[in-house]
């Protein structure tokens, strides 16, 4: 997963009508209210840090001057007259109070100072949000967050700000801050290089190495010379060519869905440190990120998307982070439909298991997720709110939705805008109201949990009941008619907690299936949801079944131990199983025959022989799940014990000389109904 520095740092017949809305107006592009001009130099080996910066403040009101505690400055002074009052120092940082004044009064300061060692073991999660500047000659990073230049403050939030910036390094260093490259000279005097951003930026993180760049140009759809760049450690020079044709097809996919990339290029960076993080006109990635196969066609296109949604468009964190969602839907979902139907169903159904997960109680509703990181506690937050866009774009159409989007790029490039800007775009481009539709989708505190409770046939008609919980959703409700001749889908709107609806010329169904390919966002009911190995584990009444010899059982019994949560009931093997889940050991040939003998699903393909050992779940009639571990012999489910512990989430896998090889989670089982004929 990828992190953000910072910027972003998811019963009628519905007839589909199209709107068509003038285009929003263009406007100009605003001013940052601080412009700075900074000269930067470090030295990755003694970690000096040294710098100057002139800040020219468009802004009236009072702010503060912030810097990071640990640096020593010289001359800050305003218009030429030292700053009146000395820093007050607290914490990391120390501050000078700038009191109100007219636009375009200019601060002026020097600082210096060492810089933190790199930490070479820090992991992902210690870089998510990670404050800190540090230097070594194999790579320095200094985010903007660290404060290791000045930044202006009012009322907590740095003010943004555009600049221009030149950088110097010793010789055998490259680096780069976001922004067009204006002059670049390398030599055996050293590095020196100048980049400018004159947007409203959020901030400046600065990157060193002993790079080497591979440098391409693209055209950008209005008419622009792009300057695609990899800023490579050496050992991934072979990887440059396909990084830069690969970030060359994402602007050009971006540019035709939104408009024309807003800068003047973009580079792909790595780190020595297992970082991910996104950045305008750049990606800051791993080395060891970069290395893998899957990462030019999943996270990097997703960080060139946020060159538009994040970067472009700021979101307004106070009022929820609509960024990730966005990006999330136009990027991991978009290649997941582009590898095909199934794959995009697969994902949805991945983002409903994560919401049901949850308990109900501890949901949060989505304009609450205005983290600006990704992480595993926003992971649900961004899945819904990707949802969220999947069931806007089928409600108001495809045309309506691309051309609320590209409205919605034009109003508010290099802006900050909220969920409710986002809505009066689609509302535009639609001419719905979508009120409704977003009030309970960013409010509410939960998801809908939707029941299919019973269809009947009635005359040429078939009526369909629905059912849901208290406050009711407004729901346009995917059904998949069966018939004798075949199947078909409709979409149904539902809007009370338990409605009748009666689809005309539909009687010769014989079953109904609810949203079969996840296309609502909602809590799965029992059954719904795939069994997965954790749901035995946790289940404190789940019984335990051992088959095979003493020394196979003494051995089941261990791996027991270590996988349950608590004492099992044992479970005799002539016993039918029923209302309570099971965790099944044995060796597979009897495994195979329990499963005969009590007539239950046998071994899937996906867990077939051959293998040390398998796991794999399904249900009992009751709902109940079942775990069932089927092992070669004793020493291959000796060696599993290691592994399997960590694979909860897996609803089946096989095991290889002591290593899981295949894994995989079911797909969710829709809500189905036979259609009973109605009493007249
Ligand atoms: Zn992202």
């Amino acid at each position: 997963m990828i992190a953000r520095s910072r910027g972003p740092l998811s019963g009628l017949l519905l007839l589909a009508w199209l709107a068509i809305a003038p285009p929003a107006q263009a406007r100009e592009q605003p001013e940052a209210p601080v412009a700075m001009a900074l000269a930067i130099s470090l030295d990755p080996q003694s970690r000096q840090l040294a710098g100057t910066a002139r800040l020219t403040i468009q802004e009236s009101g009072e702010t503060e001057l912030v810097l990071a505690a640990g640096l020593a400055t010289t001359g800050v002074s305003i218009d030429g007259r030292p700053l009146a009052r000395a820093a007050q120092r607290g914490g990391t940082l120390q501050r000078w109070r700038v009191p109100a004044g007219p636009p375009g009064r200019a601060l002026s300061l020097a600082w210096r100072g060492t810089v933190a060692p790199v930490d070479r073991e820090q992991q992902h999660r210690d870089t998510l949000g990670a404050a800190i500047a540090a230097a070594s000659p194999e790579g320095s990073f200094l985010p903007a967050a660290a404060f290791w230049y000045p930044r202006l403050v009012q009322n907590g939030h740095p003010l943004l700000h555009s600049w221009t910036l030149t950088l110097t390094l010793p010789a055998g260093q490259k680096g780069l801050v976001p922004g067009t490259l204006a002059d670049e000279q390398d030599s055996r005097d050293g590095y020196r290089a100048r980049f400018d951003f004159p947007w409203p930026g959020e901030g400046i993180d600065l990157m060193a190495g002993p790079y080497r760049i591979d440098e391409r140009s693209l055209r950008s759809s209005d008419g622009r010379m792009l300057r695609l760049r990899t800023v490579f450690a050496p050992a991934l020079g072979p990887l440059a060519k396909d990084y830069l044709d690969s970030v060359a097809g994402y602007i050009a996919r971006y540019e035709a869905a939104i408009g024309p990339y807003p800068f003047e290029g973009f580079s792909v960076v790595s780190s020595p440190t297992p970082t991910g993080f996104g950045m305008p006109t750049l990606t800051y990635l791993g080395e060891s990120v970069l290395r893998l196969p899957f990462i030019r066609h999943s996270s990097l296109g997703h960080e060139v998307l946020h060159n538009w949604w994040g970067n472009g468009v700021y979101p307004d964190y106070a009022s929820g982070n609509w960024s990730e969602g966005l990006t999330t839907f136009m990027a991991d979902y978009a290649y997941a439909q582009d590898s095909g139907a199934d794959k995009a169903a697969e994902m949805r159904s991945g983002w409903l298991r994560d919401l049901s997960a949850i308990p109900p109680g501890s949901a949060m509703p989505l304009r609450e997720f205005t983290s600006r990181h990704h992480g595993a506690s926003q992971a649900v937050g961004y899945g819904n709110a990707a949802m969220l866009f999947v069931m806007l774009r089928e409600r108001i159409g495809r045309q309506s939705f691309e051309q609320g989007l590209r409205d919605f790029w034009q109003q508010w490039r290099f802006r900050s805008a909220g969920w409710k800007d986002l809505q009066h775009a689609f509302e535009q481009a639609s001419g719905e109201d979508l009120g409704v539709f977003f009030e309970q989708w960013l409010r509410w505190p939960s998801a809908p949990q939707l029941r299919l409770e019973s269809a009947g046939k009635q005359g040429s008609d078939l009526q369909v009941r629905l059912g849901q919980d208290r406050p009711a959703y407004q729901l346009d409700v995917p059904l998949r008619i069966i018939t004798a001749q075949g199947a078909k889908d409709v979409t149904v709107r539902v809007d009370q907690p338990t409605q009748t609806l009666t689809l005309p010329g539909q009687g010769d169904a014989t079953r109904v299936v609810l949203d079969p390919d996840a296309r609502l966002l909602r809590r799965l009911v029992r059954g719904e949801a795939p069994p997965i190995l954790r749901e035995v584990l946790f289940d404190p009444r789940a019984e335990l079944l051992v088959l095979g010899d003493q020394r196979f059982g003494t051995q089941a019994r261990q791996l027991a131990d270590r996988l349950l949560d608590h004492r099992p009931s044992p479970r005799l093997a002539q016993r039918p199983p029923g209302g309570a889940a099971v965790l099944v050991i044995g060796p597979d040939t009897e495994i195979d025959q329990w499963l005969i003998r009590h007539a239950l699903p046998v071994r899937p393909p996906e867990a077939s022989t051959g293998a040390d050992v398998a796991m794999w779940t399904f249900r009992l009639a009751s709902g109940k799940p079942v775990a069932v571990i089927a092992a070669r012999d004793k020493a291959a489910l000796e060696a599993a014990a290691r592994p399997l512990p960590h694979y909860g989430k897996q609803s089946w896998l096989v095991i290889e000389r002591g290593t899981v090889s295949r894994k995989g989670i079911w797909p969710v089982r829709a809500q189905a109904v036979d259609v009973e004929p109605l009493d007249r």
